[in-house]
């Protein structure tokens, strides 16, 4: 059952139960969609209808802030835990390594996703990364050929929220991967362009607050956060 977090309906899981999710849908036939929404793009999706319907039929939707846990207990019928996107790639990462599938890396700026393969296959011995492309093309076209002829089975696919899971609404399907993880800007994390908040904020749920001190000019869009809340404790007063 899908616990509804301000119009995004999110699955109840735990990181392990996530990565059991993901793993289960490969062996499908696809596509399938797996999206990690954080506070700010729930409220992007209240504003973009054909982004929610999307979200809403996405196979897997897991919190990816600490925002959404917050505001899933303001709202009463609170989720068992936060799943990063980034460590249910690396969950995923973890558990394919050695199967023989397929992993393409999309999005970034060029060289990002390159140099997040050459970083990945160190860290996951026998990880097969079949393929990269940056995010900033013109065309999808050469890019839904790249996926295809790479015989992908999962693509990580790092364009920013809602344009990655529009993308792999619209292009999934011929693209042929069975799994599509929409995961923003985890490959500039990968590639080490981009720095994670050391263990001891991700474990007090204060990851935010550490990409704000480095990027303060985030300070706009995290500005709604409150509001987010507080939209949470309305929608409970008003018994939804
Ligand atoms: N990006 C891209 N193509 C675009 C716009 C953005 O590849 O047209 C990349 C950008 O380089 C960054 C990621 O998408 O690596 C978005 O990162 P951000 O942290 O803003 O994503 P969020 O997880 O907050 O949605």
């Amino acid at each position: 059952m899908r616990v509804d977090v301000l119009g995004v309906a999110f699955d109840n899981v735990t990181p392990e139960e996530a990565a059991d999710r993901a793993l289960a849908l490969l062996e499908e036939d696809g596509p399938h969609l797996v999206a990690t929404p954080n506070p700010e793009i729930v409220q992007r999706a209240n504003k973009d209808r054909a982004f929610a319907e999307i979200l809403a039929g996405a196979d897997l939707v897991v919190p990816d802030g600490v925002g959404v846990i917050y505001a899933a207990k303001i709202l009463g019928r609170p989720l068992k835990s936060r799943v990063p996107g980034i460590d249910l790639a690396a969950a995923l990462m973890g558990r394919v390594a050695g199967t023989g599938k397929r992993l393409f890396l999309l999005g970034a700026a060029p060289g990002v996703a390159e140099q997040a393969a050459v970083n990945l296959r160190a860290a996951y011995p026998g990880l097969v990364v079949c393929g990269t492309h940056d995010g900033y093309f013109e065309e999808d076209g050469p890019v839904i050929d790249a996926i295809r002829r790479a015989e992908a089975d999962i693509v990580f696919v790092c364009l920013g929220a809602p344009k990655q899971e529009k993308w792999i609404a619209a292009h999934g399907e011929s693209a042929g991967a069975r799994l599509y993880l929409g995961l923003g800007g985890s490959l500039d994390v990968f590639a080490g362009k981009a720095e994670r908040a050391p263990e001891r904020f991700q474990r007090l749920g204060l990851e935010w607050l550490y990409r704000l001190l480095k990027e303060p000019s985030r300070i706009g869009r995290m500005a709604k956060l409150p509001l987010f809340l507080v939209s949470a404790a309305g929608a409970r007063l008003r018994g939804r």
